[in-house]
């Protein structure tokens, strides 16, 4: 997840919406797409999703003012199938059509039990847990998933083929926060080696490889090189996965083909979103569902050390709600050129 910036400028989170509103609205983006934008990252920046937040607002502008996203998008939703929600993105940033896309889906899962929502067309989709959790705020479990530009090397392989294609899976509790854990399936997300090149910190072994194919822990090397999935070919597998359920299955792009579109141009990954939801009331009752889950979290906590997955993200969120947070200097300053 990153290291939490101590060295930068303190803002409140109603500031970096602010800001944010700000800056991609003075690059194209209208009202609704930058505040929709806005709340996602600053649900990024309040969880202390590091790499989700203000940090990625350059790039988003940057592909705004290279043209590629449309600011002004609006999603067309529509339901293909009884269980299943087809959402055209229309190149626009992800954030405005899964918040109105979500309550569609949430509908489908109650009619069928279980539906899927394939976002198709759309720009930069982030971390995976917010969808996650709201979904979860409809009463419904969810899975989601997405892929990327091709940073990881197949099991054995040594090219870039894979994206880092994260993983979210979110599971509702009564009268408190969903548990919900989101992992890329690349041993360390790209944005946190990013993140190690900026500041001069090296990542551990196994994170990936240089442009040789050798192990290293440079993280300059590896960005030239490839990232390696974790686990080896059991993570590589799930990387696979990821790329049909949230590629071919709805209709959008592989990882390697998001990097033929992007042409060169380093915008944002510009692709497709698979969120599958399922609603309790049709497996069962649902308070027996949820009260046998939450025997399992308490025999988790009953472990020294252990701890639910989210549990570091929901502490951050309480922390921030009156200490805000800090945006690194390197983002600060690139966002200021930007508003310049
Ligand atoms: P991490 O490895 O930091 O964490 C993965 C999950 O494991 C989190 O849910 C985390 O919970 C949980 N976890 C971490 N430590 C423990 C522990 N000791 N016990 C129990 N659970 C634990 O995440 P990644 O670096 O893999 O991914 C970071 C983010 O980047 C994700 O949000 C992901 O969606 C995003 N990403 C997005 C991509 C994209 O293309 N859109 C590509 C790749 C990643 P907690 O947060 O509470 O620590």
């Amino acid at each position: 997840m990153g290291r939490a910036p101590t060295d930068g400028v303190r803002l409140t989170l109603a500031q970096g919406h602010d800001l944010a509103v700000k800056a991609l609205t003075r690059h194209g983006c209208d009202l609704e797409n930058a505040q929709a934008i806005a709340r996602n990252m600053m649900r990024a920046e309040a969880d202390g999703s590091y790499s989700h937040g203000l940090f990625r607002l350059p790039w988003c502008i940057h592909t705004l003012k290279l043209g590629r996203a449309n600011g002004a998008a609006r999603p067309g939703i529509a339901r293909r199938a009884p269980g299943l929600v087809w959402v055209d993105g229309g190149r626009g940033f992800a954030p405005l059509a899964q918040e109105a896309a979500i309550p569609v889906l949430a509908q489908a899962a109650r009619e069928n039990g279980v539906a899927v929502l394939a976002l198709r067309n759309v720009y930069h989709v982030a971390a995976l847990w917010p969808e996650c959790e709201s979904v979860c705020e409809h009463g419904l479990v969810s899975l989601a998933m997405t892929p990327s530009f091709p940073y990881v090397a197949p099991a054995g392989g040594n090219r870039p083929l894979y994206g880092t294609n994260p993983i979210g899976f979110g599971w509702p509790r009564r009268g408190r926060p969903p548990m919900v854990f989101d992992q890329a399936s690349a041993a360390m997300a790209r944005g946190d080696i990013m993140l190690a090149a900026r500041d001069g910190h090296a990542v551990p072994e196994g994170v990936g490889i240089d442009a040789e194919g050798r192990p290293t822990t440079d993280p300059n090397a590896i960005l030239k090189g490839a990232q390696l999935a974790f686990g080896g070919y059991k993570g590589a597998a799930l990387a696979l996965m990821v790329e049909l359920l949230s590629g071919p299955l709805i209709g959008d792009f592989l990882s390697i083909e998001a990097e033929a579109d992007d042409g060169g141009t380093r915008c944002a990954p510009h692709g497709g979103e698979f969120i599958l939801a399922m609603d309790l009331a049709r497996f069962g009752d649902p308070e027996t569902i949820l009260a046998h889950g939450e025997r399992l979290f308490a025999e988790i906590e009953r472990q020294p050390g252990a701890r639910l997955p989210g549990d570091r993200r929901l502490d951050n969120r309480k922390r921030s709600q009156t200490e805000g947070f800090v945006v690194p200097k390197p983002t600060w300053h690139a966002i200021a050129a930007a508003l310049a």
